[in-house]
């Protein structure tokens, strides 16, 4: 076998490497921010109904517009949206990789404030976009007057605000969104890929009207416990929609990616059932670190970053050895925990109580 060093690769992606979560069988797995509950039978029920009508169709391309998807998600977002202001994709990764083909690409530069999503600078890379990380202030917050300065410093062509952020949880004013919107004339992302379980501030969907740069991204993956389908979408400008189209492959969304996405947005209510028992497993874990003497920091997300463990690999090997999988994301000192059921976050709190006081392991 030849080894990637003898193949003609992009200059870009020379050492670089893939996007790596570990993914192992383990009972329990509090490493990508998946909602671990499990999905309501009503709406299992509906949507193998929905899929078996689909698969009578599979014969024929789906829907290339998918407009039923985008009027159930343009409802479910509110906002007096219009579907054709609503785009997605396989995946919120997929909605990102297709802003940076219409937006970016050689010659143009991707700006964001790290330690933040490690997708950005690898889709930056598989579009040969400029990559700009700009260090988050004290307690990994992203004031306005920080937006401000760095886009004045770096002249990005597109900015993205992971709002709240990962993997640190911290929340985003819209202050720091409109500031930044009103600092250059490139697009401006916002991530909201946890933004339900945010339910102390305002989307930054209620700011598109009159801003047709804006782009917000959400996700089915999280709070909808639906990362296995692949479903993220977007709100925007018509106009936005219109660009995307330009580089989408056809028929990029399949017919049963549809029918299970549009059935579990008709569903949305059952599908968020769990968000507020999720909210008081990660404040009930936030508690008990604290009181074992570690540090934890602010989350409007569904995980928290927690530091004040010694040696973050061997925190990582030593639950991982005990069956219970969370995310060493090379954060001196740090690792973040997904905030599960109540009893997946008891059997964390006792694992991490085992080690003795913060700092022992
Ligand atoms: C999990 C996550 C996503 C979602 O990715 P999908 O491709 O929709 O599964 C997007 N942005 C951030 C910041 C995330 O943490």
């Amino acid at each position: 076998m030849a080894e990637l060093s003898d193949l003609p690769l992009r200059d870009n992606l020379v050492g670089k490497s893939p996007y790596g979560a570990p993914q192992a069988a383990v009972p329990v797995s509090l490493n990508v921010n998946e909602n671990t509950h499990p999905l309501p039978e009503a709406f299992i029920a509906d949507a193998t109904a929905a899929l078996a009508d689909a698969l009578r169709n599979v014969n024929r391309y789906p829907d290339r517009e998918f407009m039923e998807l985008r009027e159930a998600l343009a409802g479910y977002l509110g906002y007096g949206l219009a579907p054709e202001q609503v785009w997605a994709a396989n995946g919120s990764n997929e909605v990102l990789q297709q802003i940076l083909q219409a937006f970016g690409g050689p010659g143009r530069s991707l700006m964001s404030f790290t330690p933040t999503y490690s997708m950005y600078p690898l889709l930056a890379d598989g579009t040969d976009t400029g990559w700009i990380g700009v260090p988050r202030d004290l307690n990994y917050a992203v004031t306005p007057e920080l937006v401000v300065a760095a886009i004045a410093e770096h002249r990005p062509d597109i900015v993205v605000l992971c709002a709240p952020n990962n993997p640190t949880g911290t929340p985003m004013s819209l202050d720091t969104v409109r500031a930044a919107y009103d600092a250059f004339d490139g697009i401006l992302i916002v991530d909201e890929a946890y933004k339900e379980f945010d339910t102390e501030s305002e989307s930054a969907i209620s700011l598109l009207e009159g801003r047709h740069r804006l782009i917000v991204s959400r996700t089915m993956s999280k709070a909808f416990a639906f990362a296995g389908v692949r479903v993220g979408y977007l709100a925007a400008d018509r106009a936005i929609v219109d660009a995307l189209r330009l580089v989408r492959l056809p028929y990029h969304l399949s017919a049963l990616t549809q029918a299970a996405a549009t059935t579990a947005v008709k569903h949305a209510g059952a599908m968020l059932a769990t968000v507020d028992a999720i909210r008081a497993q990660r404040d009930r874990l936030r508690d008990a670190l604290v009181e074992l003497g570690y540090t934890v920091h602010d989350s409007g997300a569904n995980f928290l970053l927690v530091g004040g463990f010694a040696d973050p690999s061997a925190v990582f090997e030593r639950l991982r050895a005990q069956g219970i999988l969370v995310r060493d994301l090379g954060i001196p000192g740090h690792v973040r925990i997904t905030a599960g059921t109540e009893a997946e976050t008891s059997t964390v709190i006792a694992a991490i109580a085992d080690f003795g006081a913060a700092g022992t392991v």
